[in-house]
């Protein structure tokens, strides 16, 4: 059975369709990488799978189990854990303390302090960020700021990781880093993941399976090699061939 499996996923706001029956599946421990330009549908539908957002129709299954429309935090009990693209740190905490406060959430606040801590240092540690107490989100960079947003996702103890454009801000030596940070979590933890991303590069040598979205709808899946010798997905990304440069 897959772990996630989307059908008909579609998200309206007002007139404008962000998301238009969208579907795909993502088996256990698969990385799939969620790929399209941006403005095609990637964070609508992370947020509609993770209950940011009410889908205004389709369903979403959690191994086997309709999870469409429950809350943000009702996904997140139910294993699946998050990143932003845009990191949100609480700045005045530590980075354990960041970590841990992801552990009691994604927990539903019912595990003890000593074991908040176990989780925070333990995601902490796969996200190769300092365990220290002390250690605080001051001087992190824009790589450091997307290693906490794993961590933070990562304390949650997900089943599936939902990750939203973990290379933005990022220099190439910093994106094969990120690459192969989820290849090891998924190795290492068997956590499956869905990985968004606008930048095709570095994602399709770690991803086992590619899903292309434009304009909101599902426009190529397959392998990543298949993807790089598709033609609607090279035009989507490079124009059409008329308008490219010889
Ligand atoms: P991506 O993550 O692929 O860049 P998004 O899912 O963020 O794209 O956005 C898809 C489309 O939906 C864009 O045109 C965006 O402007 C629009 N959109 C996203 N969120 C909202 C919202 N809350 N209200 C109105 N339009 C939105
Ligand atoms: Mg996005």
């Amino acid at each position: 059975m897959a772990l996630l499996e989307v059908a008909g996923l579609t998200k309206r706001f007002g007139g404008f369709t962000a998301v238009d029956g969208v579907s795909f599946s993502v088996a256990e421990g698969e990385i799939l990488g969620l790929l399209g330009p941006n403005g095609s549908g990637k964070s609508t539908t992370f947020n509609c799978i993770a209950g940011m957002l009410r889908p205004t129709s389709g369903s979403v299954k959690l191994a086997g189990e309709e999870i469409a429309g429950l809350t943000a935090d009702a996904t997140c009990r139910r294993g699946i854990g998050r990143t932003f693209q845009i990191p949100r740190p609480f700045r005045g905490l530590s980075l354990l303390e960041n970590a841990a406060l992801a552990a009691h959430y994604g927990a539903g606040g019912h595990i003890g302090r000593e074991e908040a801590w176990r989780r925070a240092r333990d995601a902490l540690r796969l996200a190769q960020l300092p365990e220290d107490p002390d250690a605080t989100t001051q001087g992190l960079g824009a790589a450091g700021l997307k290693k906490l947003e794993l961590a933070r996702a990562l304390a949650t103890q997900p089943k599936l990781l939902l990750a939203d454009e973990s290379l933005g801000g990022l220099d190439a030596g910093e994106m094969r880093q990120a690459a192969q940070m989820l290849k090891r979590i998924r190795d290492e933890r068997g956590i499956t993941i869905v990985w968004v991303e606008h930048i095709m590069g570095v994602l399709l040598s770690v991803v086992d399976r590619v899903v292309v979205l434009d304009h909101g709808a599902v426009i190529f899946q397959g392998t990543p090699q298949d993807a790089q010798e598709d033609a609607k997905v090279a035009e989507v990304y490079l124009g059409p061939p008329e308008a490219r440069a010889a």
